[in-house]
């Protein structure tokens, strides 16, 4: 086992759940009703090694929408898929690059209009889901409407960027903005629970291949990329801090997930929606630096 002793290290992540749950800071994302009028004392975490260990504390089959985490697992399967040549024609890697990096919003709908642009709308609905479940081990992927609705009704910002980004003919020609933009709603809106998310965030952990099937599902280059931009990258505007603090992979989403990724050991998912001024779970990032407090996690830490 990568974690040989597993009894003692998830006593420690109880201690550490126990301190978190203490926490009461934030609200749940306000900027719709959907996501407002959730419970802020839901909180779980769960984890999965690359050898498939599983622990599951809290509230982790409850399901949830992605949002934001669903971004790096977009660019990986457009990665996967078209390779980073082509993908990085249409992105960048900066935090605030033109025409933007996919972990921010921008970036992530350029991303959503490289997604198997082949095929027709619903068939690269089916393919995004498909992969989402391979990612998962076919745990739990579910699509919340109302989520979608009510983000489609009050997504004046997002319209804005596309309508910007076209104009500066930041799209792939065949692509069609409202389509492209329906489809980026869509893919914030597939729903997962703490548990499928911490075997996604271990398939990362692991080059791409899930460790609870054997599947692989993504090449180990559009994971390093992927892995690379999360860590730069994956929250929001306390992304600088977090990888001086925590120093892993991470990506979080308005709807109080955290995708966690320790490089060859395990993926970790946490849920608490209550958000911090930065809109980053603040029990999520409580969490995960308390575990770099504890264990030698932190890509510096064993120098
Ligand atoms: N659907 C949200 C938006 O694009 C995603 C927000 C997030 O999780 O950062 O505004």
């Amino acid at each position: 086992f990568v974690i040989p002793e597993f009894k003692t290290f998830t006593d420690i992540i109880d201690t550490i759940y126990e301190t978190c749950k203490d926490n009461d800071s934030g609200l749940p994302a306000q900027y719709i009703p959907q996501l407002a009028r959730v419970d802020p004392s839901h909180w779980g975490v769960s984890i999965c090694t690359i050898d498939g260990q599983r622990y599951d504390l809290g509230e982790t089959s409850t399901p949830f929408c992605m949002q934001s985490v669903v971004k790096p697992l977009n660019y990986a399967l457009t990665l996967n898929d078209l390779s980073s040549e082509v993908v990085h024609q249409y992105v960048g890697q900066e935090p605030s690059d033109k025409p933007h990096n996919p972990m921010i919003n921008a970036g992530a709908i350029v991303t959503a209009g490289l997604l198997k642009k082949g095929l027709v709308i619903a068939d690269r609905f089916d393919y995004a889901m498909d992969q989402f479940k391979r990612l998962s081990g076919q745990e739990h992927i579910a699509f919340n409407n109302s989520v979608y609705l009510s983000e489609r009704a009050t997504a004046d910002r997002n319209f804005a960027l596309g309508y910007y980004m076209r104009e500066n003919k930041c799209f792939p020609p065949e692509a069609d903005l409202v389509e492209t933009l329906e489809f980026y709603f869509q893919l914030c809106s597939v729903e997962i629970t703490a548990e499928s998310g911490a075997v996604i965030a271990a398939t990362l952990a692991n080059g791409g291949i899930c460790p609870t099937t054997g599947d692989r599902v993504l090449d180990s280059d559009a994971v390093r990329n992927t892995l690379s931009l999360m860590h730069s990258c994956g929250m929001y505007d306390y992304s600088g801090q977090f990888a001086f603090k925590v120093g892993l992979p991470a990506k979080s989403g308005v709807a109080g997930g955290v995708m966690l990724v320790v490089p060859n050991l395990m993926g970790i998912f946490t849920w608490s929606p209550p958000l911090d001024q930065w809109g980053n779970s603040s029990r999520g990032v409580q969490f995960c630096e308390e575990l770099v407090g504890n264990f030698n996690f932190h890509n510096y830490d064993n120098l």
